[in-house]
């Protein structure tokens, strides 16, 4: 035994009990509770600390693990482990071990790419943590209150340094309504390490320019990276990608097909796009991608009307999320179907469509059935090639 055993630990560490349900989904391997589920909450005893570690146990007082507690999110205890972590440097100890692991999965995961994904919150079981590469510049985004506190911020880019060697740049990108939601204080872009804010980074051998203090919201959807490669796989002839953001789309299918339009709403967006097909133009085999700001259902509806003829081969639409909870579903279906029946209708015979949803409340056979109506009305029959998934 050594001197450091004590006979009473000291009660640094606040225990929050959880009703039976939420320990019920915290023994699956659910790491949230939510405020409701506080055992006794609607009394003062359901809240929690801010930016704070706790013990977690149910009802009958039995240990759940350790978790990071928010005093204002409804997610307001997210398991770091299922360990007593004993205090403060011992769960900055298991962040540190928790990234260095996550980096090097995604070391020996990925090819092809000089961008990608370090850290993916709950994924990595660092819940609030999203740290991203983009060749030379590395982003950090903190969504909880834990993940903004002084040590973690320290520890972070010092973690990064042990496995990228010393000097990177890092860059903080700021999600304003996440910090109003955990309330943070306001927060805007800014570079935290280094020198650098700009680069370019590499999908699949397409070079993309990458501006990590820009506004727009991400600075590149790194999970379609192999669903770029993919589409490349199948299309051909004329292509049109709607809601192209920086082309990440376009610039693939220019390699394969003999024409390209690229469709967004956001006229900064197209300007990096056109930026990046500039840098890539030696790899096509088209001539220039031609790029057009306009809404993406107005547009569709326009060349998809019979007066209109247009006619393509190949066909991608990636919208943005259109159901961002429950209840926007029917809408957000609505949505889907509008734009994919108007996408059938304007594809050639054996054409291609490239369909997609990142929306979290629409599950796969809801999207799944949304594509057989859609299809149905345009009098179309369609053949699923291959369902993907984001990386
Ligand atoms: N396909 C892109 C990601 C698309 S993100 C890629 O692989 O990188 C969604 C894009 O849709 C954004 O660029 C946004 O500007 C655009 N957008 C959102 N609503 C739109 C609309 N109604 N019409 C056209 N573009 C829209």
């Amino acid at each position: 035994m050594n001197d450091e055993v004590k006979t009473e630990a000291p009660p640094t560490i606040a225990v929050v009990q959880v009703n039976a349900r939420a320990a019920k989904r915290l023994r699956q391997g659910h790491p949230w509770v939510y405020r409701s589920d506080l055992y006794g909450s609607g009394s003062k005893e359901g809240a929690t600390p801010a930016a704070e570690l706790v013990h977690v146990a149910d009802e009958r007082g039995r240990l759940l693990g350790t978790a990071l507690s928010s005093s204002t999110s409804q997610i307001a205890l997210r398991l770091i482990s299922t360990e007593a972590l004993p205090d403060w440097p011992a769960a900055l100890k298991t962040i540190a071990e928790r990234i260095l692991a996550a980096v090097a999965y995604r070391e020996a995961m990925v090819t092809g790419s000089d961008a990608f994904r370090l850290v993916f919150s709950e994924a990595d079981h660092l819940p609030g943590l999203i740290l991203d590469r983009y060749n030379d510049i590395f982003t950090m985004q903190v969504l909880t209150q834990v993940m903004d506190r002084d040590d973690v911020r320290v520890l972070i880019p010092e973690t990064l340094e042990k496995h990228f060697g010393p000097g990177l740049n890092l860059v903080e990108r700021v999600e304003p309504r996440i910090r109003q939601l955990e309330d943070l204080p306001a927060a805007e872009n800014r570079l935290l390490r280094g020198t650098k804010s700009t680069t370019r980074f590499h999908l699949n051998g397409v070079s993309f320019r990458f501006d990590a203090l820009s506004g727009q919201k991400t600075g590149a959807f790194l999970d379609q990276r192999e669903n770029y490669a993919a589409a490349a796989h199948y299309a051909h002839g004329a292509a049109l990608d709607v809601f192209t953001y920086h082309g990440g789309f376009a610039l693939h299918l220019a390699r394969v097909c003999s024409q390209v339009t690229g469709i967004d709403s956001s006229r900064p967006a197209l300007e990096m796009a056109e930026q990046n097909a500039a840098d890539n133009r030696q790899q096509f085999s088209s001539g220039a991608i031609e790029w057009i700001e306009a809404d993406a259902f107005e547009i569709l509806k326009d060349y998809s009307h019979p007066r209109s003829g247009r006619r393509y081969d190949t066909i991608v639409l990636d919208p943005p999320a259109f159901a961002k909870n429950k209840k926007g579903l029917e809408t957000a279906l609505r949505g889907y179907k509008e734009i994919n029946l108007r996408a059938l209708k304007m594809l050639e015979p054996g054409g291609v469509l490239i369909t997609s949803s990142c929306s979290h409340h629409v599950s796969e056979s809801d999207f799944a059935g949304m594509l057989a109506a859609a299809a149905a009305d345009a009098g179309r029959t369609v053949r699923i090639l291959e369902k993907r998934f984001q990386a």
